[in-house]
């Protein structure tokens, strides 16, 4: 066993964990809406591929809503509430031409064409909303954009609206003074017929200087700043999307993995129980070793989709008081006997009873877990692993040394991005994906602690997890 079969046992559970986690109002709802009742049907039956999908629209700041099924089944976003207006609340979970049926005969055909696999847009949709209790003129770019199920087979869209109510106003501004000026021309003329000629020519030409310069001013400051707004935007779009669609990815082939995997641990469990005949101390081995391979293959899943949760910033916290010595049990009782049966000393310090520190316990431990066993892994046969704590008037400090292979000076900093794993002439590349210290770090320091490392080559390595102390 090593860091990640350690740290997938303190996750076997994860999935299935509830969808819709964390804050806001449509994920409130989502959680207490009957779904059983909904043609979605029962939340458990749900593909990953639409458990992700989900996760992905909700936590997307700007107005957005799944469209799923033959029905095309409405879910949306806390952004996306005032484009529904007054069918929100009623519209979550019900089919598009339930939810509006006024309006459905000019939705229909737009999702027409996406389940042809097409993204259609809607350059400056006029879409009067609801704000602050008043009904308010705004406008829409919108992106229908097809999504595909586990098969590869259109099964809905995700409609992303992005508001360009702003530019919309810009452009009439523009409009009205090329107008104004219009009438000023049209004006200077009348007025040439009746008045001395001369005078108001000039006082005319004038006037039509001055305001083309400043016209000619203002649309071109206005050109620029819109210019360099736009290509801001379109950059930090470009990286978003890119972002979520690399999350999105992770996430949906983590959990695609994780199903079939699950089922070959299930089938070789009923073999082991003997339910399907007679077993063999030979056929036992065997199952052992499938079970231990299914384990790794699950710690390996479970580190990447951890990855592309911290990402995408769709990973929840749930804080609350631990007992330091609760942690340190829970770790220590789960890197014994991979130390023992490496022939390492696991010496550990046990804290004080009152010791508390403020953190997520799944978390800590998934850390503590992490820490130890690259101890024990990067420690031979013999060395020695020291897990100790030490609070400060603030912070409670847990130190983890070994007296293992170390770390170069120039690695140090390394160690902690994702995909690095260091290769040391007496080290062939040890399993793993080197994503463990990177996701410790990032979950220590989304507790508000970190992890710092002190290390020399053929002296070991001290690593230390520093998270803040509840004073009692
Ligand atoms: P993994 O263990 O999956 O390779 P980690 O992110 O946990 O990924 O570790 C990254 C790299 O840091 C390891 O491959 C190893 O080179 C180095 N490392 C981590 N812990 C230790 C340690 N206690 N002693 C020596 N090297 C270590």
């Amino acid at each position: 066993m090593n860091v990640i079969a350690a740290s997938a046992l303190l996750r076997a559970n994860a999935d299935d964990e509830p969808p819709f986690q964390g804050e806001g109002e449509m994920r409130r709802l989502c959680r207490g809406f009957d779904w059983d009742a909904s043609a979605l049907g029962s939340v458990r039956q749900w593909s990953p591929t639409l458990r992700a999908l989900i996760d992905v629209m909700l936590a997307m700041p700007n107005p957005a809503m799944l469209v799923w099924g033959p029905e095309f089944v409405q879910v949306y976003n806390d952004a996306y509430r005032d484009i529904m207006g007054a069918t929100h609340p009623a519209g979550l979970g019900l089919g598009g031409q339930a939810s509006s049926p006024d309006t459905w005969h000019t939705a229909a055909p737009l999702y027409a064409r996406v389940l042809t696999g097409e993204t259609v847009y809607i350059v400056d949709a006029a879409i009067p909303i609801m704000r602050e209790g008043l009904l308010d003129d705004a406008w829409f770019t919108v992106a229908y954009v097809p999504v595909r199920d586990h098969e590869g087979i259109v099964a809905g869209a995700l409609v992303s609206m992005h508001e360009t109510t702003d530019r919309v106003f810009a452009d009439r501004e523009n409009l009205r003074i090329c107008a104004a000026l219009d009438r000023m021309n049209a004006a200077a003329a009348v007025a040439a017929d009746v008045q001395p000629r001369v005078l108001v020519r000039r006082a005319a030409d004038q006037l039509l200087i001055e305001s083309e310069r400043a016209r000619v001013d203002a649309v071109a400051a206005r050109t620029f700043a819109e210019a360099a707004w736009e290509s801001a935007e379109k950059a930090r779009a470009d990286a978003e999307a890119a972002n979520l669609a690399k999350g999105r990815f992770l996430t949906v082939m983590s959990h695609e993995l994780r199903t079939p995997l699950n089922a070959i641990g299930g089938y070789a469990d009923l073999i082991e129980l003997g339910i399907r005949g007679p077993v063999t101390p030979v056929m036992l081995e065997d199952l052992r070793r499938i079970q231990l391979s299914k384990q790794h293959l699950l710690g390996l899943i479970n580190d990447v989709l951890d990855y592309a949760k911290l990402e995408t910033g769709t990973l929840d916290y749930r804080f609350g008081d631990i007992a330091v010595w609760v942690a340190l049990s829970a770790a220590e009782a789960l890197i014994s006997p991979i130390a023992q049966s490496k022939g390492i000393q696991l010496e550990v310090h046990g804290a004080d009873e009152g010791l508390t520190v403020h953190a997520d316990h799944d978390k800590l431990c998934q850390i503590l877990v992490n820490l130890l066993s690259n101890a024990v892994k990067f420690t031979a046969h013999g060395g020695q692993v020291r897990f100790s704590v030490a609070p400060t008037a603030h912070l409670v400090l847990f130190h983890v040394r070994d007296s293992g292979i170390g770390i170069a000076p120039d690695a140090l900093e390394q160690i902690f991005a994702p995909f690095v794993q260091v290769r040391t002439d007496r080290a062939r590349l040890q399993e793993g994906t080197g994503l463990g210290l990177s996701i410790s770090r990032e979950l220590a320091r989304g507790m508000g602690g970190d992890i710092t490392v002190q290390s020399a080559p053929r002296e070991g390595s001290t690593f230390t997890l520093t998270l803040p102390r509840r004073l009692a």
